[in-house]
């Protein structure tokens, strides 16, 4: 990617927003409602507040042209969006043209620019970059606040979080522009890269529970049966009680080895193993066995507050509230509990889904969270489910509307060699069907009316065709 060009972009960002800060304008921040959504908005937040600058902020589900248009009639000089917005290009220009507006952002752009002259987009894609690998929302943050203020890569790890929350080291390791960040992090050394186990629960979780809650990648046999987990750790000198920041370097060798030979004799697909151990990032701004310390468990407990409507307090552990970390910390359990339950529940209905040729469609009802139907969708591929070569929606009620259901796709790498673009196909249904939808080529989400869901499936899997030179869709 052209890098250079990228970093001039949030320069430009940069300095808007200064100039903003000194006319004594209140910067407007809205942000994503997820992980890295909600630590873009504690680096924005943070940055205004040190040039000395005022801010408002608000964490949002979606932007939607209802939002936008209330936005509007808060008649602000500056709006910042981060982690969203690139998908509504032409809704701000029409409006918000009275206003600077400021995009900072990594999904695919509807369009590479704006057609208000006050209006810039800061984004990676039209630089080249990957935005499921190479940068993440608080990512694109991070080197726009490191433009206004040198002091502002104390952010780093922050940054690095909110990509870790976006799986943008699912097969192990970072990519991209993520790399810089990283680099910035060990030169103040407040963030460290080890190559060790990337199961959920490094800080907080017993060895039993990290290996019988793993679903990314699942555990043969270990997954889904604590008894079995206990078993196996014992069977291989482990106390089950203990956590994995508490084993010597040579013991975690040794689960490493132990766990790798398992998964191998029970022929676990090889980018299950291949993404078992890799890059794990801590932070020593915080004590072991702290969620903050270890930058997944830190991502999962601001998604936790994001998914329950709480994204703020998800902001206010960001910039350092300890009152807020342990409210939060509460409802992390909530929301891993609902996770099991999530992965139960299409374990045990998977009959239901409707095949096509060229997406599983998995209608939940109400059975599952609007908020959990991504996660629901990759726990349908990483539990041998769905074939990982076809696309899966995972669909639930709205929680908002009851008119509506909200869907979430996913896919793997091998699907996209194939040419399916997940975003592209649901904006396209979406328009359609009356709804929104769009999002990355591997990641992607929709909300459509809810009579219109045998419409979807047939919609969906012919935009996939299309995409893949097919004829037809459906089944
Ligand atoms: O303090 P030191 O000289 O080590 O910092 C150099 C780093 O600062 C480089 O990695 C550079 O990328 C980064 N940087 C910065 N502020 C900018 C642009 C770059 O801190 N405005
Ligand atoms: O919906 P999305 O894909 O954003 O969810 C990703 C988030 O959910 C990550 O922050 C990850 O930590 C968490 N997650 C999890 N357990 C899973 C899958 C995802 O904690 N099995
Ligand atoms: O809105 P945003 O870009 O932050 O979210 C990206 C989404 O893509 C997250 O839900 C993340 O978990 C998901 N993702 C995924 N598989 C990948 C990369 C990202 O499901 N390989
Ligand atoms: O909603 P869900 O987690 O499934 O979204 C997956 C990805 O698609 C996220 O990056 C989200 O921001 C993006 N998305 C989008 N436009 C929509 C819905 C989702 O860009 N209308
Ligand atoms: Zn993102």
């Amino acid at each position: 990617m052209d890098k250079n060009a990228f970093l001039e972009r949030a320069r430009e960002g940069a300095e808007l927003i200064k100039m903003h800060i000194e006319l004594g304008h209140t910067i407007r921040i809205i942000s994503h409602r997820d992980a890295d959504g909600i630590t873009a908005g504690a680096i924005l937040a943070k940055a205004v507040a040190r040039e000395g600058g005022s801010f408002q902020l608000s964490i949002v589900k979606q932007v939607s042209e209802e939002l936008i248009k209330e936005l509007a009639e808060e008649r602000r000089d500056v709006y910042v969006f981060s982690d969203l917005g690139s998908g509504s290009i032409e809704l701000i220009d029409k409006y918000l043209d009275f206003a600077t507006v400021v995009v900072i952002d990594h999904h695919p752009p509807e369009k590479e620019s704006f057609s208000v002259d006050s209006h810039l987009l800061v984004n990676p894609v039209p630089f080249g970059a990957n935005s499921v690998r190479d940068l993440s929302g608080s990512g694109a943050a991070y080197f726009v606040v490191r433009e206004m203020n040198r002091d502002n890569r104390e952010l780093a790890y922050i940054a690095i979080v909110g990509a870790v929350g976006d799986m943008q080291e699912i097969d192990g390791t970072f990519h991209g522009l993520n790399l810089d960040i990283i680099e910035d992090g060990k030169k103040l050394g407040i963030l460290e890269v080890r190559k060790e186990l990337r199961l959920f629960g490094r800080e907080s979780r017993p060895l039993r529970q990290m290996l019988a809650y793993a679903t990314n990648p699942e555990i043969p046999e270990i997954t889904g049966d604590e008894r079995k987990a206990i078993e196996w750790l014992r069977s291989k000198g482990f106390d089950p009680d203990k956590h994995y920041w508490q084993l010597r370097e040579e013991e975690k060798k040794k689960l490493h080895d132990a766990l790798v030979l398992h998964m191998i004799k029970h022929g676990a697909p090889k980018e299950a193993i291949d993404r078992l151990i890799g890059d794990v990032v801590v932070s020593p701004l915080y004590p072991e066995g702290d969620v903050r310390h270890e930058a997944r468990e830190f991502a999962t407990l601001l998604n936790a507050t994001g998914r329950l409507n709480a994204g703020t307090l998800g902001v206010a552990i960001c910039l350092g509230d300890e009152e807020a970390y342990r409210k939060a910390r509460k409802m992390l359990d909530d929301y891993k509990r609902e996770q099991i339950e999530a992965r139960k529940f299409i374990i045990q209905n998977w009959s239901m889904v409707e095949e096509g040729e060229h997406a599983y469609v998995f209608y939940a009802g109400k059975n599952i969270r609007d908020t959990l139907v991504g996660i629901a969708a990759n726990i349908a591929i990483n539990s041998g489910l769905a074939d990982p070569e076809k696309p899966v929606v995972v669909i639930a009620d709205s929680e908002e509307d009851e008119n509506l259901v909200k869907g979430s796709a996913r896919t793997t790498e091998k699907a996209l060699a194939k040419g399916y673009h997940l975003g592209e196909a649901l904006r396209e249904v979406a328009e359609k069907l009356g709804g929104e939808g769009g999002g990355h080529a591997i990641a992607a989400g929709i909300r459509f009316p809810k009579g219109r869901i045998s419409e979807f499936i047939r919609l969906f899997n012919e935009a996939l065709a299309k995409q893949v030179g097919g004829e037809k869709g459906g089944d």
